[in-house]
């Protein structure tokens, strides 16, 4: 653990996202969360705490879930993985962890390394893929 340790985030590397774009969509998360959370019926204190930052600096923050071991990660997982609203809030999740984890990687595709489409992660913050991958993978399923 050198690298990804969350105290060497500090650094400022221009990222895909700007600063107010990651700020927008990290909100646009939470949100998700809290509205997937309640459908649920789901509250935990682990879930809600505070993760506001007054000066909105985003490498300030720190997410719990982040924090515990792979074990806590698994249960969670098996959890939430038992229902449609829990695999969503899980992908939410797993959003947030990386916005918090590598900032300056938010918003690139996993497939291709393009930029994802700030409007395309506005509707769907937690999207992983851009729209031509995602395209081509939804392509894949059908055939
Ligand atoms: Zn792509």
């Amino acid at each position: 653990m050198t690298a990804n340790n969350p105290k060497t985030v500090k650094q400022r590397k221009p990222g895909v996202m700007n600063k107010k774009q990651l700020a927008h969509l990290e909100k646009r998360l939470q949100e998700e969360r809290n509205r997937v959370m309640k459908e649920l019926g789901y509250y935990d204190e682990q879930f809600s705490g505070t993760l506001q930052s007054s000066d909105g600096d985003l490498s300030a923050y720190s997410f719990h879930m982040a924090d515990q071991g792979t074990d806590a990660m698994e249960r969670e997982k098996q959890f939430l993985f038992a229902s449609k609203e829990g695999r969503y809030l899980w992908h939410v999740n797993e959003a947030l962890r990386r916005l918090y984890r590598s900032p300056e990687k938010f918003g690139r595709c996993h497939e291709c390394g393009d930029e994802i489409a700030f409007e395309r992660l506005d509707a769907l913050p937690h999207a992983r893929l851009c729209i031509k991958c995602k395209a081509k993978e939804e392509d894949g399923k059908d055939k």
